[in-house]
């Protein structure tokens, strides 16, 4: 059975202030889904000492484990801040540092050297959608930004169309199952049955308390990561309740 798995992605938002919102939400951590906060790198560690309920992740990390990389990190200072997760891929890393595939492989290589899980991200664009490019693009992703040796433990794989993210705009469900059943074929396919189904997977995009249950009841679903309303507690909490 694969846990389900609520993920707050905060990008760059969040002062020590913010630290509240985790403590929050540490209550509905104790239902059955995971709960895990991928805030700003400068409050990883305190959040991983105030909360042994919310697991912490880092947003990025750097492809070396150290070296003259002025304003990086290294997967395994994520690990000794206290994260066991890393969000990999993201299409902002994608499109604000020009990171491609190979990039995002050669993370998550490290990652996994560092012992974190990573949450590699996937999703077409607009004029892709409408080009009727989805899948191409996606089974392309999957293929060059997933190193081999992946396992149900080092790995989830979110799907975020781009052009749902911060947007209010949702694909249908229909869509979201189309893609979500199609990446899991593509595990199952290159990883094995086993481990292709002990995968989870994330939709991404738009996800708040008023669409996150339907969303949820998805086949191939597992969860989703959450950008502008996993900040609040209040947003985020309902969120978690209907995996829960
Ligand atoms: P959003 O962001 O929930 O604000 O759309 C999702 C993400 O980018 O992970």
């Amino acid at each position: 059975m694969r846990r389900k798995l609520a993920a707050g992605n905060w990008k760059m938002n969040g002062t020590r202030a913010a630290l509240a919102e985790i403590a929050a939400m540490a209550e509905a951590a104790k239902g059955g889904a995971e709960v895990l906060i991928c805030p700003p790198a400068t409050l990883l560690a305190e959040a991983a000492q105030n909360e042994a309920g919310v697991a912490i992740g880092g947003q990025d990390c750097h492809a070396k484990p150290s070296g003259a990389h002025t304003g990086d990190l290294a997967a395994d200072m994520l690990h000794d801040a206290g994260a066991r997760y890393v969000i990999l891929g993201h299409s902002e890393r994608r499109q604000d540092h020009d990171e491609h595939n190979e990039d995002v492989r050669d993370k998550t290589r490290a990652a996994w050297d560092a012992g974190l899980t990573a949450i590699v991200c996937v999703g077409e664009s607009l004029a892709e959608r409408d080009a009727q490019n989805t899948l191409d693009i996606i089974g392309g992703q999957l293929a060059g930004s997933i190193p081999d040796g992946a396992t149900g433990h080092s790995l989830v794989v979110a799907y975020e169309p781009i052009w749902a993210i911060g947007t209010g705009k949702v694909p249908t469900l229909d869509q979201i199952g189309d893609v979500h059943d199609f990446i899991r074929a593509r595990l199952e396919r290159r990883f094995g049955a086993g481990v292709g189904r002990s995968v989870r997977l994330l939709y991404g995009g738009s996800v708040k308390p008023s669409n996150a249950a339907e969303i949820f009841a998805v086949s191939n679903v597992d969860g989703a990561l959450v950008g502008g309303a996993s900040l609040k507690a209040a947003d985020f909490v309902p969120i978690i309740q209907a995996l829960n």
